[in-house]
């Protein structure tokens, strides 16, 4: 059996590679932004925010970073090779701004959210600086820098959510799209930055997120992802009717509006998923079964210390209620962190058994990096050394490969209905979509199906590829 080779953390993620806007809007007369995006999902939902905001003041987007006026950086601050990775593409700008010393700057998102004027004085190269809720102040920033200034917006908001922009979709294959239908983090977990860079939970109104998914789906999209931090916790109230709307009632709504689109989400917190999300999950065909539960560590003390506010006995009742409502073949994921702060061998262990009881389709594993002002960092020593932790780490990330394969592995002979998303990555004669469960498979290509939902018989597969042929 043909395998894939060992991935880092950040290439499982997809972290490595920024994603570089492409040309909008282009007149001879518009100001250009070249706008590269960093991180998770919501930075990538939030880049489709920037630009939409940007072009309606008339600016345009090139991928030409050479033809640009100003170069925007959207950050991600989770763990510190995340920002170094920043500081070493703004030095990669000083021939382009020696250049041309009326080219703009500025940093995006998470990292300028966190830093705030410190970046300034630290990187000379920038002159704007907007935190995840300042987007809609961007073409002032803009200005202010035209007229000389250094410009900043940090300001964290309860309210904003962009619920009334329409995002500009870049990057799309036009068939599968990000939707947000909330923002910022209430939970405290010790080791993460999130709630101090994206600010409190707010939950975008209902209306707003119906409009957007059918407006999508008129628009040829044939797969939705609702993006939330917690999206289990999205809470709205109409304010006129008072009637409020929990998680599981807007998947339903948004499940409803027509079968032949599909719905995912992201990301779930243990604590708060609950049956309602299950049943509702197993009601209608078209939200796909998968579910990603972060886990963070198999163990009790430090899960505390986490303070991820569930036990190792309570996620996997939660798992086996998945198991129970949704079946067996539920695509299963997580995040888990090694090496947090005091973590024994034992409790490594720990870990390692978890994926061993759960078998994850998949998972998002990283080591452990303190972040500045966080619990973690501020009560805790972050005291077990480089090596043990980059062990550790590949002692997950081995274990989890022989669990991929495994659950690809019970797939075979079996017939997978596949949203088509184009043409595989290493040939144009194959085409590639994702199973319900949230598999990749690839398929010889009959004629351009791209956006058509067909069934494949599954013949074998790698630890991360299905491979199949066209049944139908
Ligand atoms: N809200 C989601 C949750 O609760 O699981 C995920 C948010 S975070 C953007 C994505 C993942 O990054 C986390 O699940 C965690 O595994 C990892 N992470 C966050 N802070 C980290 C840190 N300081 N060091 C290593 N990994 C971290
Ligand atoms: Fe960070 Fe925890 Fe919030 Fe996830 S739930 S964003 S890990 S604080």
């Amino acid at each position: 059996m043909q395998d894939l080779k060992v991935l880092s953390p950040e290439e499982l993620k997809g972290l490595d590679e920024p994603r570089i806007s492409p040309s909008q809007n282009q007149s001879e007369y518009s100001k250009k932004i070249y706008l590269e995006s960093y991180g998770c999902q919501m930075n990538f939902a939030d880049s489709e925010v920037v630009t939409s905001i940007l072009m309606e003041q008339g600016y345009a987007t090139t991928s030409n970073i050479h033809e640009a006026d100003t170069i925007l950086l959207n950050t991600c601050a989770i763990r510190e090779n995340a920002e170094q990775k920043i500081r070493h593409r703004l030095q990669s700008f000083k021939p382009i701004k020696a250049k041309n010393p009326h080219i703009t700057i500025g940093i995006l998102g998470c990292m300028a959210e966190r830093l705030k004027t410190q970046l300034l004085e630290e990187e000379k190269i920038v002159d704007l600086v907007a935190g995840p809720d300042a987007y809609r102040d961007l073409p002032r920033l803009l200005e202010e820098v035209e007229d000389g200034n250094k410009a900043v917006n940090v300001f964290l908001s309860r309210e904003e959510t962009y619920g009334n922009i329409e995002p500009v979709r870049m990057h799309t294959n036009g068939v599968t799209a990000l939707v947000s239908i909330m923002r910022g983090c209430n939970n405290m977990c010790s080791f993460c930055v999130v709630p101090y860079t994206r600010g409190r939970e707010r939950s975008r109104d209902l209306d707003s997120i119906l409009k957007e998914c059918t407006q999508l789906f008129e628009s040829g999209y044939r797969e939705v992802t609702l993006l939330g931090q917690n999206v289990d916790s999205y809470h709205w109230q109409n304010p006129e009717t008072k009637q409020s709307i929990n998680f599981a009632q807007l998947l339903e709504k948004v499940a409803q509006l027509t079968p032949e689109l599909r719905v995912r989400f992201s990301t779930s917190h243990p604590k708060d998923i609950t049956n309602e999300v299950l049943h509702t999950m197993a009601k209608y065909e078209n939200i796909c079964k998968n579910i990603h539960l972060p886990a963070q560590s198999g163990n009790n003390r430090i899960l505390d210390l986490m303070n991820r506010t569930y036990t190792r006995e309570w996620y996997l009742e939660r798992i086996q209620s998945i198991r129970n409502i949704l079946g067996e073949s539920c695509g299963i994921s997580h995040d888990l962190i090694a090496g947090f702060c005091s973590e024994t061998e034992e409790e490594h262990q720990d870990s390692l058994s978890l994926l061993e009881e759960v078998k994850y389709d998949f998972g998002y594993m990283f080591s452990y990096s303190e972040r500045p002002g966080t619990p973690a960092e501020k009560k805790l020593s972050d005291d077990i050394p480089e090596d043990v932790k980059k062990r550790r780490l590949q002692e997950i990330i081995d274990l989890q490969r022989i669990h991929s394969s495994y659950r690809n592995q019970l797939m075979i002979g079996s017939v997978q209905r596949v949203l088509v998303e184009g043409d595989s990555k290493k040939s144009s004669a194959h085409h590639f979509g994702r199973t319900d469960n949230n598999k990749v498979v690839v398929f010889p290509k009959k004629e351009e199906m791209k956006g058509e939902f067909v069934d494949v018989f599954i013949t074998h597969c790698t630890s991360g590829t299905l491979l199949g042929e066209l049944i139908n």
